[in-house]
């Protein structure tokens, strides 16, 4: 049936959206224009009536519905060659809190080829159900193979909630499946809670340039989907007693049907791992330049730890964006943060302020990076950083 309504008091028969439509789906009868089977309601031709003749009726988009049939926390496991990754461990701590709050169940969705081994693990971090879809089509991470099996798993037992980590993958299938269940999406949340009136999803995340924290909700679509941030929630610890129920799945798409094919892999050349490091030594435009970075590696290597960097260090070309810090860097909790040069702006503070000891040097006494240090040391961080070496190196044995 042709999705479009014509309005024939209004129609005059301009003809003008006959020759909009893509899909050559209207044509002129007479004084009027008609609809044929090809119209697929794209909405083309709504904007070129001068006559407000045409309409699409408004159907109930996918997700919304009884609100009553959805149920249950889920959590994407994301792994890579079989093993979990850390970020997809926080998630479940939260999804954890938020299915008891819920008092629902928690799911883990786990994806890949030869993965068992992270059914049970996924149970030790505290889901009761474990969706396990085993293939080689699913071996690496491709789009469509992995929203397909969420689609429909979703559309088929309706999650209240749906968890999946910000990283490069988690991002782009948050955003297909979002879009094929119709429902909205709060990317790169750093706190999420349950609302205790109405039992939404109160998602937090940084907006306005990181001035504000917004909390939002999704009240007239199921599921709530967000991403959450690396290191923003504590890992919770494994129960390896913990008892689950894992239910085998068949893959939605074979092989044939999905048309990206992966080639090669090419490892990234400069390989940081800051979210999870422990102790980060970061430098700010205070440094001067990438020359300047020379007295930071310096501490680093001796104390074992990676380098950082503001946006400002980033933006001039002096170390590559894999060690920004912030809030459009990475999210850091590592022991101890060392702050070199950074003056504290609301962005980066957002990136590194659970750390559990910040350590600032800077030659502003009023640097607003003071603010949040456990330990201030004011003055030029040229003298300041090659002393510490110096000093680590004796008490270190180095
Ligand atoms: C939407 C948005 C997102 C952003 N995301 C991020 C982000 O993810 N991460 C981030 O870092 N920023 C981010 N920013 C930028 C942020 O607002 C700041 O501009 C940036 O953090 C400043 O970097 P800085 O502290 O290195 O430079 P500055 O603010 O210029 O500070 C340099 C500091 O170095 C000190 N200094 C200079 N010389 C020395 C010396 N020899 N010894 C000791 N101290 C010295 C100065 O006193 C000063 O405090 C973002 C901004 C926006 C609008």
């Amino acid at each position: 049936m042709p999705l479009l309504e014509i309005d024939k008091t209004k129609c005059v028969g301009c003809g003008n959206c006959v020759d909009v439509c893509p899909f050559g789906a209207l044509s002129l009868e007479g004084d009027t224009v008609v609809v044929n089977e090809k119209c697929t309601g794209c909405g083309a031709c709504l904007e070129a009536c001068p006559f407000m003749a045409l309409r699409l009726p408004e159907s109930p988009s996918p997700g919304t519905g009884d609100m009553k049939q959805y149920s249950g926390v889920w959590v994407w496991i994301e792994q890579f060659n079989g093993q979990m990754g850390n970020l997809a461990i926080e998630i479940l701590g939260q999804g954890r809190r938020l299915a008891d709050l819920r008092h629902s169940a928690l799911t883990a969705c786990v994806l890949g080829h030869h993965i068992e081994p992270i059914t049970r693990e996924a149970i030790s971090y505290g889901a009761d159900r474990v969706f396990w879809v085993d293939a080689p089509s699913l071996a690496v991470y491709r789009t469509a193979p992995y929203a397909a099996v969420l689609i429909n798993l979703a559309r088929l037992h309706k999650p209240e909630i749906f968890l999946l980590g910000a990283s490069s993958r988690g991002r782009d299938l948050a955003g297909s499946v979002a879009t094929d269940l119709y429902t909205g999406l709060t990317a790169d949340c750093t706190g999420l809670d349950i609302d205790p009136e109405k039992g939404l999803l109160i998602q937090t995340r940084p907006a306005f340039g990181g001035n504000i924290m917004a909390m939002i909700i999704c009240p007239g679509h199921r599921p709530q989907m967000a991403t959450v941030r690396h290191r923003v929630f504590e890992k919770p610890p494994a129960n390896l007693l913990r008892q689950g129920e894992v239910i085998t799945i068949a893959p939605a798409l074979t092989e044939e049907q999905i048309s990206t094919r992966v080639t090669n892999f090419i490892p990234e050349i400069d390989k940081v791992n800051l979210a999870y490091a422990r102790i980060i030594v970061s430098g700010g435009r205070g440094v001067g330049g990438p020359e300047g970075f020379k007295p930071l590696r310096e501490l680093a290597d001796i104390l074992g730890g990676t380098i950082g960097a503001s946006r400002s260090a980033v933006d001039a070309g002096w170390i590559s964006y894999a060690h920004q810090v912030g809030q459009t860097g990475r999210t850091v909790r590592p022991d101890l943060y060392i702050a070199c040069g950074i003056s504290g702006a609301i962005q980066h503070l957002a990136g590194m302020k659970t750390s559990k000891v910040i350590v600032a040097i800077n030659k502003n006494p009023d640097a607003p990076i003071f603010s949040v240090a456990h330990y201030g040391i004011t003055g030029d961080l040229f003298q300041i950083v090659p002393a510490l070496t110096a000093q680590f190196k004796k008490r270190l044995n180095k």
